[in-house]
């Protein structure tokens, strides 16, 4: 076998063996709404904590996760712990706080994915409208039809539907139109491009095409002044990325972003 066959063998492995051992956490990114400059939800993002020193960022293993089924599970309790913080956030700082959450495809496809969502909303005692699941393009291409009646329900319960990392993949817009979807978002490599005329031009028709189907847009990866500036003028928005906030702890995401500055 190879080295590289074997790293990943073992890092499977450990994979395995982390959500018993409690090395899983999750990391929060403010969603700031860009007229008010308000922070109105946070993503929940996985981190693994695979020993002391060794702090992995989803992009590192979700794949992995994804290619050994293990996202079902785990993905489960990320539903479960984002409902209970976001009813905490809720109940002690900001009672129309929103958490958006994301969704593999593996586990929308799962049969009782709907009851998951609800006995986590349940458990936390959260409204459905608290919170909201990003899906991606390919997600809802693998099977168009069923996808459609789980998003529907969802929806029916009032769970926001963001489609995530739009314009990468090959969704098509015919089927944009027609399906239960609240909000896109614009996946970063638009944000990269900003600074040159085409690039605006491009990310304005992308911002106009949403709007104009009633969708909410929130701009991925905007990370300097310029960028949000340039957003902020194609109309009301929201945005992500590290200009506002790093994905951040817990204990962190609210100091910064939840507790209401003592006025001396
Ligand atoms: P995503 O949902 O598109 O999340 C945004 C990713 O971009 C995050 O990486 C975040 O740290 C990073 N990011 C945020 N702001 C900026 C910015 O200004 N510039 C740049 N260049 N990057 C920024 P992360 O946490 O490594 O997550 C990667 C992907 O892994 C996520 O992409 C999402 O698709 C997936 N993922 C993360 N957590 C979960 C989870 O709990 N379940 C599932 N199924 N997938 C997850
Ligand atoms: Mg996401
Ligand atoms: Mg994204
Ligand atoms: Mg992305």
């Amino acid at each position: 076998m190879s080295q590289a066959a074997e790293q990943k063998l073992e890092l499977i492995n450990s994979l395995r063996h982390a959500h018993s051992l409690k090395q899983f956490t999750l990391a929060y990114q403010s969603i700031v709404d860009l007229q008010t400059n308000q922070t109105i939800a946070a993503e929940a993002l996985l981190r693994w904590q695979k020993s002391p020193t060794e702090y992995y960022e989803a992009a590192n293993f979700i794949a992995l996760l994804e290619e050994t089924g293990l996202i079902v599970n785990i993905g489960q309790w990320v539903i479960e712990q984002a409902c209970l913080q976001a009813a905490l956030w809720r109940q002690h700082h900001q009672p129309t706080f929103r958490v958006s959450v994301n969704v593999s495809p593996l586990q929308l496809e799962h049969l009782d994915f709907v009851e998951q969502v609800i006995n986590a909303l349940n458990t936390a005692n959260l409204p459905a409208e608290a919170l909201i699941l990003e899906i991606t393009e390919s997600a809802l291409l693998r099977q168009p039809e069923q996808a459609r009646t789980t998003l529907t329900r969802l929806k029916a319960l009032g769970v926001s539907i963001a489609i995530d990392d739009f314009g990468t993949g090959l969704s098509s817009l015919s089927r944009l139109g027609t399906l239960p979807i609240d909000s896109v978002k614009i996946d970063t490599e638009f944000a990269l491009h900003l600074n040159e005329a085409s690039g605006q031009k491009l990310y304005n028709a992308i911002v106009q095409l949403v709007q104009a189907l009633e969708i909410n847009f929130i701009a991925e990866g905007i990370e300097t002044q310029q960028q949000k500036d340039i957003m902020t003028r194609m109309g009301p928005g929201f945005g992500q990325g590290y200009l506002f906030s790093y994905p951040s702890s817990v204990e962190y995401f609210t100091q910064a972003f939840l507790t209401q500055k003592c006025l001396a």
